[in-house]
């Protein structure tokens, strides 16, 4: 099969068209490879041929890589060899004696921007689906076909730095304005403005004054203590691609080419046998597993309407349209609805993400009321609304008699309300489910699918097909209080509460977990939340699993005192505006004990962290998801649980299972019995398995 076709423009000039057979995809494994160098070798020995132009045939890809699949099979030695001979075909393409330009549109990712790094020239279209950059740190590796190498010398150490350890992946505007490329040329001309390249003298790069004044190894020399202090406080030591992507970007200052490629080759070698790419690669794959259509397709939901204009209601009803979905946004008040199109204004008005023409026709394609219209084109109905029982009860019988087109989809993002319950309130119980976003919904790609007995199999099918339509990642769980993500961490929220009010600093609790890998300390996530609204929740879950949740009293005095957290300026932080938040000193006369004052940092971590762990192990022996990898997913992506520890399973399995029934079974005793461990985690330890490793 071919992969590589190869063209000649006006006997002088050839070009490489990219597009792997049997594939949506270009990916680089050692075939692919191979076909490249031989179409390079053929090149070079054929003295005709005056320029070089790479470009795809694909729609929406430039060049995705490495096939990372590949990764994971091979063995330790095998692993060398790709990584060696990607490198030496980008390195004979880099040395071809003609002019070479990458001309890209659509996602020029990993090896596919090494690939154009490899190129004296790179062009590319403005399109939505043109992202040029190196993302490996985020899959725990780094760049090695000469990424790590060639962008410091194209862009400068500082700018590389900025991109590799962050993993970075900037569309076309930006990607310029870091040097990444050259320039911006519309698609359908996109080969012949890389051909008009060919005919003049690309002149040899020279260096900004900025850049001749202070060289780069002078740079890194200053900069690399620096770089070294921030990647520690930033990964808390955590994600070892960063930091030594850090030190071979900053070696690669100081050292010849081939050097620095024998750097990156080492260091990818030892990065992907640890732990953490195997976690990081394992949730990237099962992203991308989630996000592709299974089964016959179906038709695109095209209408919808959203109840309730509030903070969720506008959120999703902004990410809808922004997906081209027409929507009605309906709120029993006109405040409501003029505050929730004004949070729909403001996002949309973000030039970044928007053109001028997109907003527009973003916010054209959504239509506010407060009377109870109609609702017969409407594919599907979001509801929205407050979280009380009675008010969603309503809201469903009156969906009966609003002219709702019989193949409708009836979904509630409720966050923890019995969906078995609000099905009951209409005659269609088969078409009610729940579509749970999360907040913020134009940034969390995770949306819980939660199907109750009574929801027929085509709604699910219809459901999950809608959430990848939009662009979301859903995840399918039972109807259960707090589905699944709420559930596994209301335990951890609450506990984190205890033991603020028995005495620990919130400080001290918010700095373990952070130091746990979480991207905010618990007690500064419910500020975020709304102290109000945890406690709401809380209760929800405390009322149907009393015998080992409670929420604590200053839950309820916070919120009678009005310290709702951020949105009031005060919960367990004070928010003056200011970058730095300071903790609520006044909440000290609330706190009723000094048993937890003196827990060092590693016993904060274990009580919190191992009640997460006890609850998600329940949820796989309830099977609320359908398998243990979709928990570690759902916790990762809807909670933000430490991404390096691959999901609260996976780290209970690194952790050793029988360790953690020991730490539990100590707590339940010096803690209290909410510590009990559940039975699946039990019976695997006694059995010596594992979640995953049976
Ligand atoms: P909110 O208080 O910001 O908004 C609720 C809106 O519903 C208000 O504007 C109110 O006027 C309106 N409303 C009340 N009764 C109505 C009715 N009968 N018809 C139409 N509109 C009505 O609440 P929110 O934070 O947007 O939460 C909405 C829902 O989403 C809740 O079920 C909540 O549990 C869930 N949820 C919230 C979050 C979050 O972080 N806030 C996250 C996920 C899910």
């Amino acid at each position: 099969m071919t992969n590589i076709n190869r063209e000649l423009v006006d006997g002088k000039f050839c070009v490489l068209h990219f597009d792997q057979g049997g594939s949506g995809a270009n990916v680089f494994n050692l075939d692919t490879l191979a076909e490249l160098d031989w179409h390079l070798e053929a090149i070079a020995k054929d003295h005709s041929i005056q320029g070089l132009v790479l470009i795809s045939d694909k729609d929406r890809i430039f060049h995705a890589g490495a096939d990372l699949t590949a990764l994971q099979t091979m063995t330790e030695a095998e692993l060398g060899r790709f990584i060696a001979r990607g490198q030496e075909v980008f390195s004979h393409l880099a040395a071809l004696r003609m002019p070479k330009v990458a001309a890209i549109h659509g996602a020029c990712l990993g090896g596919g921007c090494e690939m154009a790094l490899a190129c004296d020239y790179r062009i590319a279209t403005a399109d939505r689906a043109t992202k040029i950059g190196l993302p490996e740190t985020k899959l725990g590796i780094l760049p090695a076909w000469g990424g790590s190498t060639r962008l410091p010398r194209l862009v400068g150490v500082i700018r590389a730095l900025d991109i590799i350890l962050a993993g970075k992946t900037p569309a076309a505007k930006q990607a310029l304005r870091h040097g990444l490329i050259d320039a911006i040329a519309p698609r359908e001309i996109l080969l012949s403005a890389a051909l008009r390249v060919l005919t003049k003298v690309i002149p040899p790069r020279r260096l900004s004054w900025q850049r001749r004044l202070l060289p780069d190894r002078l740079i890194a020399l200053v900069m690399g203590p620096i770089v070294r202090r921030k990647v520690v406080r930033e990964t808390h030591g955590h994600y070892p691609a960063v930091t030594k992507a850090a030190e071979v970007v900053l070696a690669s200052t100081r050292c010849s080419e081939k050097e620095s490629l024998a750097h990156e080759r080492r260091a990818v070698a030892c990065l992907a046998r640890g732990d953490v790419s195997r976690n990081l690669l394992g949730l990237f794959f099962l992203s991308e597993r989630i996000r592709k259509p299974e089964g016959a397709k179906l038709a695109a939901l095209e209408r919808a309407a959203v109840i309730g204009a509030g903070v969720m209601g506008s959120g999703i009803a902004q990410w809808l349209a922004s997906r081209g979905v027409r929507v009605i946004l309906r709120d029993i008040n006109t405040p409501a609805v003029a505050a929730g199109l004004e949070r729909i204004r403001k996002l949309f008005s973000n030039r970044r993400v928007f053109s001028d023409k997109e907003a527009r026709d973003g916010c054209d394609r959504i239509a506010p009321t407060t009377q109870l219209v109609p609702f017969d084109h409407v594919d599907i109905v979001i509801e929205a609304a407050v979280e009380k029982m009675d008010a969603k009860k309503k809201i469903f019988a009156q969906l009966d008699g609003q002219a709702v087109n019989p193949s409708t989809i009836l979904a509630t993002n409720t966050s923890a309300l019995s969906l078995n319950e609000i099905a009951g309130a209409t005659k269609n119980p088969a078409r009610v489910i729940g579509i749970h976003f999360f907040n913020p919904v134009h940034k969390m790609q995770l949306v819980e699918v939660i199907t109750a007995p009574q929801t027929d199999s085509e709604t699910v099918r219809r459901a999950v097909q809608f959430a990848r339509q939009i662009g979301k990642l859903p995840v399918v769980v039972k109807d259960s209080p707090g589905f699944l993500v709420n559930r596994i961490l209301v335990p951890y929220l609450l506990e984190a509460v205890l033991l603020f009010e028995n005495g620990a600093s919130a400080t001290n609790i918010d700095e373990a977990m952070l130091d746990f890998g979480m991207p905010m300390g618990p007690l500064r996530l419910i500020d975020e939340v709304g102290v109000d609204i945890a406690a709401d929740v809380a209760a929800t879950l405390a009322a149907r699993f009393s015998d080992r949740l409670r929420v604590p009293e200053i839950l309820s005095k916070m919120t009678s005192s009005g310290w709702l957290g951020r949105k009031s300026g005060r919960g367990f932080y004070v928010y003056s505006g200011k970058k730095k938040v300071l903790a609520n000193r006044e909440l000290a006369a609330l706190c009723h004990g000094r048993n937890d004052a003196a827990l060092d940092r590693r016993e904060l971590q274990l009580r919190m962290s191992l009640l997460i762990v006890n609850e998600a192990a329940r949820c796989v022996g309830e099977r609320i998801a359908t398998g243990p990898e979709m928990v570690d997913f759902a916790m990762v992506m809807g909670a933000g649980f430490a991404p390096f520890r691959g999901g609260p399973l996976r780290y209970a399995e690194t952790f050793g299972l029988r360790r953690v029934v020991d730490e539990l079974d100590r707590l339940s005793v010096v803690a209290g019995p909410r510590y009990v461990r559940c039975d699946q985690l039990e019976e695997l330890a006694a059995e010596g398995r594992g979640f995953y490793e049976n």
